[in-house]
């Protein structure tokens, strides 16, 4: 199998796109940070199974949504080790441009977010989802793909750019895929590298926590209060939120709610957890 193109620069990724475009191919695009695992394969399986024709995936530790107290310099990045592994996917080219490719000097925009931005992952990181509502906005103009593939795994993301991509009349189709997890129901992330021993066994109790809570009976703030003690006395260092929402606004459960969201976000040390399921 021969090597993956890699595409530095935005033209390059569009020449590319116009020549699969004018071949009348479907082409998908797979955002990604880098630091492969399965669950972001898995992305690229759905996107395939979804449609698409040709798959791109981007590579790009964006500084933007990176506080500067955050891991941008420290957060795991190995491509030759991630383009290796995508050769045994779907994947037909990987995206992955340089910071001074996407942030030239003088660069001054930003875009403002309310609805489903609102709370939760923004009450502990007020800058995050305007710095991924750039660049996901940035790379799907970029790139100009027809359609774009999000983890349910970082679900008030996924609900973020489904707003987005509607409200600035993105001409992309926005589709998901369910998490993956490691065998005791851990959420696999890039980030689980830096668990130590003695934290990986704790962090896969979240799962079973957030289960217990989403299939609770009690009115919904005693599940989340025993949620929340759960995952304190398993040996979480700071519960964020354990909530169960409204699954389409991330609002409170209210009369009109059709579908809820279990969603807990926990931490181990510096580590923080994210897990969520339905809770209907
Ligand atoms: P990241 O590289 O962490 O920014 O993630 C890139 C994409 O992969 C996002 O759409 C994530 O939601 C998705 N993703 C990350 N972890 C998982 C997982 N365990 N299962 C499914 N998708 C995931």
């Amino acid at each position: 199998m021969s090597a993956l193109p890699v595409f530095r620069t935005i033209a390059d990724i569009r020449r590319q796109v116009g020549a699969w475009r004018a071949d009348g191919l479907k082409i998908g695009l797979v955002p990604t940070m880098g630091a492969l695992h399965e669950g972001h394969l898995s992305l690229v399986d759905a996107l395939h199974r979804q449609g698409a024709d040709r798959i791109l995936v981007s590579i790009f530790v964006n500084p933007k949504q990176f506080a500067a107290h955050e891991d941008l310099d420290t957060y795991p990045r190995d491509e030759a080790r991630d383009l290796e592994v995508l050769r045994t996917t779907q994947t037909n080219g990987v995206f992955a441009p340089s910071a001074a490719e996407i942030y030239p000097q003088g660069f001054s925009t930003k875009i403002s977010l309310q609805g489903p931005a609102l709370g939760l992952e923004s009450d502990e990181r007020p800058h995050f989802f305007s710095g991924v509502a750039l660049i996901v906005c940035k790379l799907l103009t970029q790139s100009q793909t027809d359609m774009a593939i999000f983890g349910e795994k970082d679900y008030q993301q996924l609900l973020v750019i489904r707003h987005m991509a509607r409200d600035l009349d993105l001409p992309v189709e926005i589709t998901s895929a369910p998490i993956m997890r490691e065998a005791d129901g851990l959420a696999m992330s890039s980030r689980n590298v830096y668990l130590t021993d003695i934290q990986r066994p704790i962090a896969g109790q979240l799962n079973i926590i957030l289960r217990r809570m989403a299939e609770s009976d009690l009115p919904i703030e005693q599940a989340e209060a025993e949620a929340k003690s759960a995952l304190l006395e398993a040996g979480f260092t700071r519960v964020d939120y354990a909530t169960i929402r409204d699954a389409e606004t991330l609002e409170a459960v209210s009369d009109t709610t059709t579908k809820r969201r279990a969603l807990i976000t926990a931490r181990l040390g510096d580590v923080r957890l994210l897990d969520n399921m339905p809770a209907d």
